[in-house]
């Protein structure tokens, strides 16, 4: 139970709102160890505060994809040299959340060619608000030299250190911008926060992100995979496929038994304190903020997603 939920740091990050939780998350980014994990020939994770980053090392240069905090930036370039890397020639940014993007802020002025899913770059134009469900944090638009500069939609491919990297976009889902990045030859697919493996995922659905999304995302990503494909999640250990099947088995069993409450009119309060997610708690934790945002989801008006 502890190892899934231990390497799950976005809330104790968002809960920075006063100046001690501010000292406390500096003094974080000072004692954090970046740690790395091989997962191919020239292909690594990097694990440090906030989002897992995966970097691909080689000839052509150094990409990665999510880029965490400034703060820990000169600890992911000094983890990527002694990898054999230099300077970080492109960063994918799987979303646009904050601990998995703000260290565009460094990255981006100083020359590293920053990519997303168009939705994720149109919000970092702008102030943006996380409702967290127990709190809500705020992420100031970012700087014009922190944008990407380069989107897509559905999908892109990059030709990068010897193998196809696609990108790759199924609709909304934790937000209205992920973007699930496939290194083919090494059959590696880093989910960003789609996946959660460190606990409930949570939904962005304020700005977009939809519980039936992140199903229809994982399916879409499952469909480019095999029994073999590595899964990087965004938070927590990297697993396999069969894990995101589980994950995805979960979803749909939660996302069904909310549906049948819904059309029996209970209330948000009444389906969380139902139990629904019982035999899933133990290893995923408390399930009520997931619920309240996967409830809201499926009953705020406009287009079902
Ligand atoms: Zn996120």
């Amino acid at each position: 139970m502890i190892e899934l939920r231990h390497a799950c740091l976005p809330l104790a990050v968002l809960v920075c709102t006063s100046a001690t939780a501010q000292g406390d998350f500096e003094a974080q980014i000072a004692e954090t160890e970046v740690t790395t994990q091989q997962v191919g020939d020239g292909l690594h994770v990097l694990f440090g505060v906030g989002g897992a980053i995966a970097a691909s090392i080689g000839e052509q240069g150094v990409l990665i994809v999510a880029d965490q905090f400034p703060g820990m930036i000169p600890k992911i370039r000094a983890a990527i040299r002694e990898l054999g890397g230099g300077d970080i020639d492109f960063a994918i940014n799987t979303h646009w959340h904050f601990d998995h993007a703000d260290g565009n802020l460094v990255l981006g002025p100083e020359g590293t060619w920053i990519v997303s899913q168009e939705n994720s770059r149109e919000q970092l134009t702008r102030d943006s608000v996380i409702n967290l469900v127990t709190q809500s944090r705020d992420q100031a638009a970012y700087p014009a030299d922190a944008l990407p500069s380069i989107t897509f939609e559905r999908h892109m491919r990059f030709h990068f250190n010897g193998e196809p990297i696609d990108l790759l976009h199924f609709g909304p889902a934790h937000t209205a911008g992920d973007a699930a990045v496939v290194f083919r030859n090494h059959n590696v697919v880093h989910m960003g926060d789609v996946f959660n493996n460190a606990g409930y995922p949570f939904i962005d659905a304020d700005n977009g992100g939809s519980l039936a999304g992140i199903i229809a995302f994982c399916e879409g990503v499952l469909e480019e995979t095999d029994a073999d494909t590595v899964v990087v999640p965004g938070h927590g250990p990297i697993v396999d496929t069969q894990a995101l099947q589980d994950y995805v088995a979960m979803l749909s069993t939660i996302h069904d038994r909310i549906e049948a409450m819904i059309s029996d009119g209970a209330s948000l309060e009444q389906v969380v304190a139902a139990g629904i997610t019982a035999e899933w708690d133990e290893l995923r934790g408390d399930p009520a903020n997931f619920l309240n945002r996967s409830y809201t989801s499926m009953t705020r008006p406009g287009p079902a997603p």
